[in-house]
């Protein structure tokens, strides 16, 4: 008898401590389950997509003072969201967030601000959706070289945004704005979270470009078939596989250690280009998806 109270007394301190543990995170909401928002990046296409599942979207744009997102930019990303998905309920939320004080950041770090500093998870039939507006550029970054990283997939539901580069190269730029850069890039790396290319939602025709090495050689895979780069190959795309960096993709996300990796490090000098070119051709300045990608989308539960 003595001996079954005594468990029962030890079971229920384990309770207790079990309790009070979970109740010391005060990160985030009470009793959300995060896990969701933790997957690769893609996984969560269909459901962004379609009604399914969510017919809500909340996107929580985090910045540091003085990197905010332009309101056109907002409103033109949101234009986009309606276009392509069949979400028509859409909030945004602004997070401000102090400077991590870094000279520049890894996709780690990053994803370490984001696990402190992120207020929205899925919730009920509302889909969660966090990006940050960083002061700093992608470690690795060679502005002089025009090696410069504008923003990053690296979670189902996250992205990061390298502000202060789009910044500093809409400085450097006669024709294009910062609303300009911003919109285009926020559009493409949203498009990965879309699942593009491959990358969560299927193709419907073979579109996606491949892997290739510092001599321009297809990577093959071991059964010698070559491997995808997660874009288009479709020309005038906005998710053409030239406006994001090849080699130098693992060089910016190796760095300082990291080992976390993004199917797209979107490479600045390449945009610049083309929404420079775009403009003297007389087109919007910024890029849209080509039919073989909404093709995608319309397969996997978008519009
Ligand atoms: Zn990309
Ligand atoms: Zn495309």
């Amino acid at each position: 008898m003595k001996k079954k109270i005594f468990i029962a007394l030890f079971l229920s301190l384990g309770l207790v401590i079990a309790c009070s543990d979970s109740s010391d995170d005060t990160s985030g909401p009470q009793n959300i389950d995060k896990t969701p928002n933790l997957r690769a990046a893609g996984a969560s296409a269909n459901d962004i997509l379609s009604n399914d599942n969510f017919d809500k979207l909340v996107i929580e744009i985090a910045y540091v003072p003085g990197f905010r997102p332009t309101p056109t930019s907002i409103s033109n990303f949101e234009d986009y969201l309606r276009e392509r998905t069949f979400k028509e309920d859409i909030e945004v939320i602004y997070n401000e967030l102090p400077s991590p004080n870094e000279e520049t950041l890894v996709l780690e770090e990053i994803r370490d601000l984001e696990d402190e500093n992120r207020t929205q998870y899925n919730n009920g039939t509302t889909l969660a959706i966090y990006i940050y507006f960083a002061d700093a550029p992608s470690d690795g970054d060679e502005l002089d070289e025009g090696l410069v990283t504008l923003g990053a997939v690296y979670r189902n539901t996250s992205m990061v945004i390298y502000e202060s580069t789009i910044s500093e190269l809409a400085r450097r730029s006669a024709i294009v704005t910062v609303t300009d850069i911003e919109t285009a890039t926020l559009n493409h790396e949203f498009g990965h979270l879309f699942g593009l290319v491959n990358l969560g939602t299927p193709p419907i025709n073979d579109h996606e470009g491949v892997q290739t090495d510092e001599n321009d050689e297809p990577i093959l895979d071991s059964n010698g078939i070559p491997l995808g780069n997660d874009h288009c190959n479709v020309d005038g795309c906005l998710m053409l596989a030239e406006i994001q960096f090849g080699s130098s993709t693992s060089r910016s996300l190796t760095s300082k250690g990291s080992v976390l990796t993004s199917p797209c490090a979107l490479d600045g000098d390449s945009m610049l280009k083309i929404l420079e070119s775009r403009t003297a051709k007389g087109l919007a300045i910024v890029p849209v998806l080509d039919t073989e990608c909404i093709l995608d989308l319309q397969g996997n539960g978008g519009r």
